[in-house]
């Protein structure tokens, strides 16, 4: 492989994930601070696998039992005590009953 195919082949690998993180910090911005929620917070957010770009959209939090809607994208998740994307998910999430 010649190098500037490589270089291009590494850059690449290493963009992809950091756009991702990007993306995924931006939607945390819009609701909460991620970079000062408290230990216990984030432990509880990694107990129950938070995300804050939900993989599956049919288990948006928009669309889980334990949420709250307020500001436009936003609401409280009643697991976690604190606010979260309205487009984000977990583990413990819980469809919304009719
Ligand atoms: S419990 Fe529901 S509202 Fe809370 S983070 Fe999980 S999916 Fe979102």
């Amino acid at each position: 492989m010649n190098p500037s195919r490589r270089s291009f082949l590494t850059l690449a690998a290493t963009a992809v994930p950091l756009a991702a993180l990007g993306a995924s910090s931006a939607w945390a911005a819009v609701c909460y601070d991620p970079a000062t929620l408290p230990l216990s917070q984030k432990n509880r957010r990694r107990s129950i696998g938070y995300m804050d770009v939900a993989a599956d959209p049919a288990r948006r939090c928009a669309g889980c039992a334990f949420f709250t809607a307020a500001e436009e994208g936003c609401g409280k998740c009643l697991m976690l005590n604190a606010a979260v994307n309205a487009g984000a998910s977990c583990g413990s999430f819980a469809p919304r009953g009719k």
